[in-house]
């Protein structure tokens, strides 16, 4: 569960972002390894916060 960092509300996940075929997350030095981010929102005040799954940290972590 997130905690919305503004104003303490449970946070909805699993949102993705689309369109564009970009929005990928590519760290220097780890070749081809990238990931798709997620997003959090908070359905009681309207803020977002973009966060790794735990499947894709797995990636980075290797
Ligand atoms: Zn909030």
């Amino acid at each position: 569960m997130r905690k919305c960092i503004r104003c303490g509300a449970e946070m909805k996940e699993d949102f993705t972002f689309t369109g564009g075929g970009g929005n990928v997350i590519r760290p220097k030095g780890l070749g081809l390894k990238a990931v798709y981010p997620k997003a959090a929102v908070c359905l009681h005040c309207g803020e977002v916060s973009i966060y790794i799954g735990e499947d894709d940290l797995e990636k980075f972590r290797k």
